[in-house]
């Protein structure tokens, strides 16, 4: 009897890869073009210029714009010093992020992928050498065709070497956020800068050679993670590029609708848009994962329009929900409205409201910071003239970047009398000074004793600054002795 299950063979088993078409988009113009040029030389200006930006802060803090010393364990942007226990800055901006990618995901679709991921832009930048140097489309093609030859090797050569020197550039700023930049830089090209900054450089060089160079359009459409989540977020009112097929369909050359207009509608099946997209997809077949929506589709189909004389828009940004009131013949919803929809204005909110919370805790947070660790053993020692000692390490933080003097101060726990590592208890007193160097945070041993037969008891120390500032922190401490034993 034969088995209606059949044995799996080479026919019938499918590949698990889909082997790399190479993309060989055209060139195109027009007001999405100009639009990734704008933001391509912004992104890559901002990437390559910011680690060059001075910020005077004074002689006791770097004087580099943005800087994350991670030596020092700060992260500079301007006038901002973040410190590590304020981390929370750091997180606040995270989440800030991509709350923001939901906001521009809502209101505008796949911008993000379009224009600003860096994906896009380091390809798009890839994409104009392979123009510079084997030219458009139909160029690329035969040579791609070609056999190898000395012609074909010097092209390949000198279009790698391009790309080695632009993956070199972006390798190497990199390592500029991290330390200061002229510094590096001349450390660098010396040969004695740390082993860890060559090798950030050559993995970092490496991968924009090879995702922007080589693997590209299979970077979003099979190892990031985003284009998912954003299928998920978008919805019937997203703005998405979109194929109008009620209006392009039944597709047919100039000749074939001139002769039956009826028959045909507005797509001349140019393939132009399918020439000029990064990535490589057919938007006429709908919404796909593939589409970063850069709407350079848009760019070549309304100049084919303008050419055979029919309205712009037949590739157009456009939601489901106005597709379907396009198709009944209605006028499409205005671009505002859609964008100040409900979802959005709660991402907005909440993006804003975050925003603020931080604005405001920067402007109000105190540059004197104070903290205390008790000695848990012994918790307490009996001196020989009966008092009774505990002791602290407490550290003095100034943010700012000057020296400051300092007072420490006890509230509370009455008799209490305290001294340093650095003075003879005969010095001991319930407010000590202490200078604190710039931009700094200083350790310091403690000693409290108190008269005998004193309770054992919470009470404060309080660090003030003595500048025209007088900022303040105070901490609660505990004070241990033998009680009710004694
Ligand atoms: S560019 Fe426009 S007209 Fe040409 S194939 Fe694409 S949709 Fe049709
Ligand atoms: S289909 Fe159009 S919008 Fe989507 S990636 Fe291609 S060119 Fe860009």
């Amino acid at each position: 009897m034969n088995s209606p299950i059949k044995p799996p063979s080479a026919d019938h088993s499918p590949s698990l890869f889909a082997k790399r078409e190479p993309v060989f988009n055209k060139a195109v113009n027009g007001k999405f073009r100009r639009l990734k040029w704008a933001v391509m030389a912004v992104c890559l200006a901002v990437y390559w210029i910011t680690p060059w930006l001075r910020w005077d802060r004074g002689p006791y803090a770097p004087d580099q714009a943005v800087l994350i010393d991670l030596a020092s364990r700060r992260f500079y942007m301007f006038s901002i010093e973040i410190w590590p226990h304020e981390f929370y800055f750091v997180a606040g901006l995270l989440i800030m992020a991509g709350i923001g990618l939901f906001l521009v995901t809502s209101a505008v679709g796949r911008a993000w992928c379009g224009y600003a991921c860096p994906q896009t832009v380091w390809t798009d930048l890839f994409q104009h050498v392979d123009r510079l140097v084997d030219g458009d489309r139909n160029a690329r093609m035969r040579l791609q065709k070609a056999p190898w030859g000395p012609a074909k090797i010097a092209r390949r050569l000198l279009k790698w070497a391009i790309y080695l020197v632009i993956s070199f550039a972006t390798g190497g700023t990199w390592i500029f956020y991290f330390a200061d930049a002229p510094t590096l830089h001349q450390a660098f090209w010396s040969g004695s800068a740390a082993p860890v900054a060559y090798a950030t450089v050559f993995v970092l060089t490496m991968t924009t050679f090879v995702l922007g160079g080589f693997m590209r359009e299979q970077v979003c459409i099979y190892m990031c993670p985003w284009p998912r989540i954003q299928t998920a977020m978008l919805d019937e009112k997203s703005l998405i590029v979109t194929y109008k097929d009620w209006r392009g369909e039944r597709r047919g050359s100039v000749k074939k609708k001139e002769r039956d207009p009826q028959a045909f509608g507005d797509c001349i099946d140019c393939n132009q848009c399918v020439a000029v997209c990064p990535t490589g997809i057919d938007i006429r077949e709908g919404p796909q994962v593939g589409c970063i929506t850069c709407a350079l589709c848009i760019d070549a189909c309304d100049k084919v329009m303008d050419e055979i004389g029919r309205p712009r828009g037949l590739i157009d940004y456009a939601t489901l929900e106005d597709s379907e009131r396009e198709k009944a013949g209605q006028p499409p919803t205005r671009h505002l409205k859609l964008i100040w929809r409900p979802r959005t204005l709660l991402y907005f909110a909440v993006w804003s409201s975050i925003g603020l919370a931080m604005l405001f805790l920067l402007g109000t947070r105190v540059h004197t910071g104070l903290t205390v660790a008790k000695d848990r053993n012994p918790p307490y020692i009996v001196l020989s003239d009966g008092s009774i000692r505990n002791a602290y390490t407490l550290r003095l933080r100034n943010m700012e970047s000057r020296p400051r003097t300092m007072e420490l101060t006890i509230e509370g726990l009455p008799g209490a009398r305290m001294w340093g590592d650095d003075m003879p208890r005969e010095n001991a007193a319930r407010v000590l000074r202490r200078t604190v160097a710039a931009d700094s945070t200083q350790p310091m041993r403690a000693y409290v004793a108190v008269p005998p037969g004193t309770e054992p008891q919470d009470f404060i120390f309080t660090l003030r600054s003595l500048d025209e500032q007088r900022e303040s922190d105070s901490v609660e401490a505990r004070f241990d002795g033998p009680g009710e034993d004694q």
